[in-house]
């Protein structure tokens, strides 16, 4: 469709009475939460991107009857047998569309404006990641005033990077090291104040305490971390779209101080990987020993093993006594411990270079971090234009990731015991 040089292209045009309706599929899924996704509020960009190309479409002279907005229905479970019926979800949006219309030669004539002037001069900021991730940002980088050495944003979590945003904006401040202690309130003050003091005095910060409260954990102690795949379009039944499905897991077992096993999962064959995942942990993890699994980042091991429960009801009650025994190592960081070279973040990827520096993610090749193993498993077990040989590499590399990501566990749960450093088996590098 073209109007006033103009070019759109609708995913969908569909016959309607005299008319058509104008269908725009999103990858969003609906309703999401956390996505502000919701019925009476669905994207603003998704709005402005239907808006132009209705804009188009009346002004080319195709009749519409309707606008809508085509969503992955996220409370949708793929039932098999190739039957995605229920995949999308429509949402009609053609009111929200009228209302921003007539806004369409507005944003026209600004894009003109930009595209034939000079290169703008214009320093980042939010709108370089919102809502996308903008192409341009290392050559407009170079316009930024150079960065604080401890800027303020290293404040942590959402609540950190707002308080942050209140305090560049209230008092000018670009700097952690700027505020008066005071002046970081909030319900992580105390830690928020931990951070400053730690990049005052470029000095690391113990909180003590953290060791006894491990030391009443019993044994044997399982060290657990699930990858998993979220495809948007189900290839399993009982799966739904965007759900993280674990292809892969590895476990450090200390069956007593100091003496440890390895045992992992991975499933590269393409098929639904979930139950042989469960028989496997069945074998590794004994549902009656009562040993403290600890994972770092609970919320995504919970939510794995809460997705099993669901799909597979026969296993929900060993389900619930793995989540019962999860221990998550990351709060207790953020409780007990930080480095100014953490850089305001409690991930395994910042704690594990200032407590084992010699355990380096980097000498990890393609595989160092959770999207690297699912594109690793995206190509090994759904690519079939992936050789053997490039499979058998994959392969070996995921094993090798998420092993280390395992032992990194040990090694943080042996830095806040204050137990020194374990001794690494020869297979982590
Ligand atoms: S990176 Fe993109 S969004 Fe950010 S200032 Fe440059 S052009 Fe604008």
């Amino acid at each position: 469709m073209v109007y006033v040089n103009l070019y759109a292209r609708a995913d969908a045009l569909i016959p309607e009475g005299a008319g058509y309706v104008l269908r725009e599929t999103k990858a969003s899924s609906f309703p999401l939460k956390g996505d502000k996704v919701t019925p009476d509020n669905p994207k603003e960009h998704h709005l402005q991107d239907v808006t132009i190309q209705t804009w188009v479409m009346e002004g080319s002279g195709i009749p519409k009857t309707r606008v809508e907005l085509n969503y992955l229905n996220n409370l949708w479970r793929y039932p098999g047998n190739d039957d995605y019926s229920g995949l999308f979800v429509q949402l009609d949006v053609s009111e929200l569309v009228e209302v921003r219309k007539p806004q369409v030669p507005v944003w026209i004539q600004e894009a003109v404006t930009v595209l034939s002037g000079d290169m703008p001069v214009i320093t980042t900021g939010k709108q370089c990641n919102d809502p996308y991730d903008c192409s341009f940002q290392s050559y407009c980088r170079q316009f930024d005033p150079p960065a604080p050495e401890h800027p303020i944003e290293l404040l942590p979590d959402a609540a950190g990077k707002n308080l942050a945003k209140k305090l560049r904006e209230t008092k000018g401040y670009v700097s952690i090291l700027e505020p008066a202690p005071a002046e970081l309130t909030g319900a992580r003050a105390e830690l928020y104040r931990r951070i400053q003091l730690a990049h005052k005095t470029g000095q690391a910060i113990v909180v003590p305490g953290c060791s006894a409260r491990l030391a009443a954990l019993p044994y044997p102690r399982y060290f657990f971390d699930f990858e998993g795949i979220d495809l948007p379009v189900p290839r399993w039944a009982g799966v739904r779209p965007y759900e993280q499905i674990p292809f892969q897991w590895s476990c450090h077992i200390e069956r007593r101080p100091g003496v440890f096993e390895h045992a992992e999962f991975l499933d590269l064959s393409g098929d639904d990987p979930s139950l042989s995942c469960i028989q496997r942990m069945l074998e590794v993890i004994d549902p009656d020993d009562g040993g403290p699994i600890f994972v770092y980042f609970v919320t995504y091991e919970k939510g794995r093993l809460e997705g099993f429960a669901i799909r597979h009801p026969e296993h929900a009650e060993l389900m619930q006594k793995y989540i019962a025994r999860l221990v998550d190592l990351l709060p207790l960081v953020r409780e007990f411990y930080y480095h100014p070279e953490m850089r305001g973040s409690f991930s395994i990827k910042k704690v594990l270079p200032v407590i084992a520096p010699d355990l380096d993610y980097g000498e990890l090749d393609e595989v160092q971090e959770g999207t690297g193993a699912q594109v690793a498993y995206l190509l090994a077990a759904l690519d079939p234009k992936t050789t053997a040989k490039r499979k058998a590499d994959l392969e070996a590399k995921l094993r090798t990731y998420c092993r280390q990501d395992t032992w990194a566990m040990v090694e943080v749960a042996y830095f806040l015991g204050q137990l020194g450093r374990p001794l690494r088996p020869r297979e982590i590098t």
